[in-house]
């Protein structure tokens, strides 16, 4: 996982201006445990930053994003980032629906894909849900209720 000060370096390494925002999102994404959308990085940011908009925030997430510093996952719920796996390569996810607990996996289904000739591949997402064995032998417990009645509440 990258530490905040190796966020950092990345950002000013690709002539990033390393502001104060910046770097309590290096911050915030080298402590989080797991994923956060974009709305909940802004109601963090905003209780810091008065003033800040939606878009500033937003366009930092793309840019982190663009840079491999962070990656974004499409929940059912929407967008979530979080900080890239230690895999450098292409990879994919495989996501616990409960803990959030991802593993990279480093097969791409695409090579097993076939497309016709016209048709020009631009990108493509593959990403597998479930739940890790935590989650498991905690939901066998108790039935069900454990993962809806977690999931609603948060
Ligand atoms: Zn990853
Ligand atoms: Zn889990
Ligand atoms: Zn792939």
């Amino acid at each position: 996982m990258l530490s905040m000060e190796r966020i950092i370096e990345i950002m000013a390494e690709q002539g990033l201006r390393i502001t104060d925002q910046r770097k309590t999102l290096a911050k915030l994404f080298a402590e989080a445990p797991g994923y956060l959308s974009a709305k909940d990085v802004y109601d963090y940011m905003g209780q810091k930053y008065k003033g800040l908009s939606f878009d500033t925030v937003y366009r930092n997430l793309r840019v982190m994003q663009e840079l491999g510093v962070l990656e974004q996952i499409v929940f059912e719920e929407g967008v979530k980032f979080k900080l890239h796996c230690s895999e450098d390569h292409h990879h994919h996810h495989m996501i616990c629906l409960q803990c959030e607990k991802t593993y990279p996996i480093t097969f791409c289904p695409m090579q097993l894909t076939e497309s016709p000739d016209d048709f020009q591949v631009v990108k493509h997402k593959f990403e597998v849900f479930g739940y890790c064995k935590d989650c498991r032998e905690e939901a066998a417990q108790e039935p069900l209720q454990a993962i809806t009645g977690k999931r609603a509440a948060r």
